[in-house]
């Protein structure tokens, strides 16, 4: 007998991948320690499953989702706004090979810029040097939307920099840039080394055209940074959120979904205490959604057996 055949022998047939890999961001965001603390806690009861959970740190959102979709990375995080449009550019729900786990904490339109510039308001970028993210980027996405809803055009209204998000803070307090933009949890490493290093300020976003994209975008809300969450910020600043939510390829067998969840769930005690991002959550609105891609039918086992039962899948979340 040979060694491959030994090899099929000893495997179990249901058995399937047992190490999947999860994408997550910038070392400076929060989907990095998120998909940590996600893998950690199924690696701590790997005994009883036998899976193994990986992350890798990546681009976000973006190259995540291309990512799950080209079979590169198992899971991926990604912001609920980028899900919906890759499903609705795919066609129908149906049609779209993305699978949503749960939700998670929110993220927040962060804007920062240095304590020396006489910005405070959106409006009062034109004319600056800003860090608008590489094309598809969250940085990106987060421009040219308040850009659009503001009836602006980016061509000569900024000196636009690409940067990738975990650069942004050091370029601001060099000068390099005078603002940057970020779609991310709070606190997070890149908003504490621009506040920290620099007195950055964060900007707040009000009036009609932000509750115009709200309006017009069913996974944006309201939402407030609170408070004393980094240095020099004492006030609590009102701008839009979004859920960043935890998604498979449909490749995942419904066995590996179910135990993630399960994994993830019965240790949320732990989970809370991994990241101040993560103090908040809660089973029933993890399970809520809103899931821009159908619930992958492994986490939907899971909410119905724990009584979590899902909200109705194509509901968008539309309030904090
Ligand atoms: N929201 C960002 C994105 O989708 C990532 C934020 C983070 O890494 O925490 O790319």
């Amino acid at each position: 007998m040979t060694i491959m055949m030994l090899a099929l022998i000893a495997v179990p047939a249901q058995a399937g991948k047992q190490l999947i890999s999860l994408g997550t961001g910038g070392v400076t965001g929060v989907y990095y320690p998120a998909g940590g603390a996600i893998c950690r806690l199924v690696n701590l009861t790997r005994k009883s499953h036998g899976i193994r959970c990986a992350v890798e740190s990546t681009g976000g959102s973006y190259s995540n989702i291309q990512r799950v979709e080209a079979g590169e990375l198992d899971l991926g995080i990604a912001e609920a706004g980028f899900l919906y449009r890759r499903v609705q550019a795919g066609g129908s729900r149906q049609d779209s090979r993305l699978r949503s786990l749960f939700s998670l904490y929110t993220e927040y339109f962060t804007i920062l810029a240095r304590a020396d510039s006489s910005i405070q308001n959106f409006e009062d970028i034109e004319g600056k040097k800003v860090s608008i993210g590489a094309p598809g980027s969250a940085q990106r996405l987060m421009f040219d939307l308040l850009l659009a809803v503001n009836d602006k055009r980016a061509e000569g209204l900024v000196t636009p920099v690409e940067l990738e998000a975990a650069r942004q803070a050091k370029a601001l307090c060099s000068g390099q840039i005078d603002v940057m933009l970020y779609t991310v949890g709070h606190p997070s490493g890149a908003a504490r080394e621009a506040t920290r290093d620099c007195s950055s300020h964060l900007i707040s976003l009000r009036g009609a055209a932000a509750q115009k994209l709200v309006q017009d975008n069913p996974w944006l809300y309201w939402a407030e940074i609170p408070g004393g969450t980094y240095p020099g910020n004492p006030h609590s600043t009102r701008t839009l959120g979004l859920r960043a939510t935890l998604f498979a390829s449909d490749q995942l067998s419904e066995q590996q979904a179910y135990t993630l969840v399960k994994a993830v769930f019965q240790q949320i005690e732990q989970l809370r205490q991994m990241h101040p991002a993560f103090s908040g959550l809660q089973p029933s609105t993890m399970a809520q959604g809103p899931f821009p891609a159908p619930l992958h039918p492994g986490a939907k086992r899971y909410f119905t057996e724990a009584g979590l039962l899902p909200g109705p899948e194509n509901q968008i979340y539309s309030g904090e």
